[in-house]
């Protein structure tokens, strides 16, 4: 992976995205172009890094957000509805809500209650009609059991990286839908799930550092 698309503004950082092919579509440019990470991001946001955000948490690198909305792409489409499993800074249920227009929806799901109100904070700065018009929910839960009251999604994003696959989150897919998630302890893989009637084809990526998808205690014990 490429960690060479530091930027000095989100339209430099993310046009040195697309250059170093970490995404192709136009409709993720229109996306990360309109939601600027500036607004996420409490340190660096122009830097492709993780940055922390409090709370064990970080706000993802900017080529790993390209990189998952890439292969999300064809099923964030108008109208699309689509699960954000730890939402943290807010900043990729933003980019997904940009992406499934006024008749999608988006429910992002964070079980550390600071950081679902950081994330609320954090997309009121440019992007408060998405929260008032419903086409993104911010809801405090645990994301390993997903939200199932919304499903079936056609895009599901994990945000953290689980132990083993989370088939409670597998089986929220709708028929067509896809799921990204890192899986892996020591060693992460990035993972793709695509539904097609009863049958899941499960495609590894590439090895990814996430921070784990876990319990609101293990999370917080060094914090
Ligand atoms: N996608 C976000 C955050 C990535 S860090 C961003 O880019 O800003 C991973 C997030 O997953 C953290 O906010 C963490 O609190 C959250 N998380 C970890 N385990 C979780 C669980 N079981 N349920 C919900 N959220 C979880």
């Amino acid at each position: 992976m490429a960690w060479t698309c530091d930027g000095g503004s989100n339209a430099e950082m993310v046009q040195k995205l697309r250059a170093a092919g970490q995404f192709s579509s136009n409709r993720v440019e229109a996306a990360m172009m309109a939601v600027d990470r500036g607004d996420f991001s409490p340190s660096n946001p122009y830097r492709d890094s993780p940055q922390g955000i409090g709370y064990n948490a970080t706000i993802t690198a900017p080529h790993m957000h390209a990189n998952a909305l890439q292969r999300l792409a064809d099923h964030l489409f108008e109208g699309a509805k689509a699960l954000d499993v730890g939402s943290g800074s807010g900043y990729l249920t933003a980019a997904m809500a940009i992406m499934v227009g006024p008749n999608g929806k988006v429910v992002g799901i964070e079980h550390i209650p600071q950081l679902v109100e950081m994330g609320r904070r954090n997309i009121e700065k440019s992007h408060g009609n998405l929260l008032r018009s419903g086409r993104i929910e911010l809801v405090e839960g645990d994301g390993r059991v997903g939200w199932p009251i919304e499903g079936g999604y056609n895009a599901i994003h994990v945000g953290a990286a689980a132990s083993t696959l989370p088939m409670e989150l597998v089986r929220q897919l709708a028929d067509g839908g896809r799921m990204v998630i890192p899986v892996g302890t020591a060693h992460q893989e990035f993972i793709q799930i695509d539904r097609e009637g009863d049958k899941f084809k499960q495609k590894t990526l590439h090895g990814v550092i996430y921070v784990p998808l876990t319990s609101k205690d293990e999370q917080l014990k060094k914090w």
